[in-house]
């Protein structure tokens, strides 16, 4: 097993390029990017509201035009398991990366010399099940040469990004292990492809709805739609599955209203940026965090009533476990086309996307 100062591919991706590393733990991922999404993660210390939905930015690392006078700090990190100094990556505490050096590996798809180091936010789960969801109609930034603007127009146009201002991008999700032999679907059969018990969905699966059956990717992605079997435990299994993707999706109904509230107060603009959903896929991991969470509640609760103060207990509680427990995240990623544009009002292509998968998450629990 790789030690904490050495690089692994980052194996969570829903969509999107490929070239995304990981520290050893997962706690971080590497991601080689634009200066825009640099500078726009810089500068979104200004604004808190927003910054809150983002990924907890650590740093960048860029190409130094010396390479052989300086030691290259995180070389080639696209590659498998190249090392990286101990201390330079394994510590998440963000600003700790300031503007390292790095030695990109042959310059294939890592053209900008640039990477940027994030939170992970699929890691604290079991089994993430991953949602990217591509905002916008408009695809494009003002800098776009004219035959990539035609491109993504018509992607749009005949996608739900078009008639819904989102489309899903990609989406990859826990398929219950090797040993799991539920056939795919037709649809699965031509979109899906499976790897180490996850189903990823490529982007034609997420370009092939219309506004109409677009509804379908996220049943699919929440597992809600099953069929009820023959007798009274398969019943019962399938209920509690419901009742959780329910309860799912009720969260994510609550971070895209807060998303949705941040947008409607912040001036910017972003193109082909995304929301990305996590939800724990492994069930009994989704089940002891709920019961862990609802015990954690109930202690605060206790805490604040006694006045007491149970503090280092607390914390060693913490340190000991080590376990995933995490239930659901919601974030806003991908800002290689975005900026702050004060002046200019609210971002409504971007809004579009948000309040038409509200409409759709809704739905499904009203
Ligand atoms: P691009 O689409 O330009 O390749 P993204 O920023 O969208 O770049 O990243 C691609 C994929 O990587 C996303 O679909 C998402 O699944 C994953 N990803 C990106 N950033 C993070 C992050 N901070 N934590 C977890 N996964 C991420
Ligand atoms: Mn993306």
């Amino acid at each position: 097993t790789p030690n904490e100062s050495e690089l692994i591919p980052f194996d969570h991706s829903a969509a999107g390029h490929e070239g995304i590393s990981s520290n050893a733990s997962g706690s971080l991922i590497i991601k080689p990017c634009t200066r825009a999404e640099i500078d726009f993660y810089e500068s979104a210390k200004d604004h808190p509201l927003f910054q809150a939905h983002m990924p907890t930015f650590i740093g960048s690392l860029s190409q130094h035009e010396d390479q052989d006078a300086v030691a290259p700090i995180l070389q080639g990190a696209s590659h498998h398991g190249v090392a990286a100094p101990a201390g330079v990556i394994a510590d998440p505490t963000p600003g700790l990366i300031k503007r390292a050096t790095w030695k990109p590996s042959g310059g294939k798809k890592l053209s900008t010399g640039t990477a940027i180091v994030l939170e992970n936010v699929a890691s604290g789960f079991k089994r993430p099940n991953v949602l990217d969801v591509k905002l916008g109609s408009r695809l494009w930034d003002d800098e776009a040469p004219l035959a990539k603007r035609r491109k993504l127009d018509e992607v749009a146009e005949r996608t739900t990004s078009g008639s819904l201002g989102f489309r899903v991008a990609g989406m990859k999700i826990w398929g219950g292990g090797e040993d799991s032999n539920t056939p795919l679907s037709p649809v699965e059969n031509e979109y899906v492809e499976v790897k180490n018990g996850y189903k990823s969905y490529n982007k034609f699966y997420g370009q092939s709805f219309k506004a109409e059956n677009v509804v379908d990717a996220f049943t699919a992605y929440f597992g809600a739609v099953e069929e009820s079997g023959d007798g009274a435990a398969v019943e019962k299994k399938v209920t509690l599955k419901q009742k959780r993707a329910r309860f799912i999706v009720q969260r994510f109904i609550r971070e895209l209203e807060s998303i949705q509230y941040v947008l409607e107060n912040e001036e910017s603009r972003m193109y082909s940026a995304s929301v990305l959903m996590v939800y724990e896929g492994d069930e009994d991991a989704l089940e002891e965090s709920i019961a862990r969470e609802e015990n954690e509640d109930g202690e605060e609760g206790r805490i604040n009533d006694e006045d007491e103060d149970e503090d280092e207990d607390a914390d060693e509680d913490e340190a000991q476990d080590t376990k995933p427990h995490k239930i659901h995240e919601v974030r806003l990623i991908d800002f290689a086309h975005a900026r702050w544009t004060p002046g200019d009002g609210s971002d409504e292509n971007a809004l579009k996307g948000i309040r038409s998968v509200l409409d759709i998450l809704r739905s499904l629990v009203d």
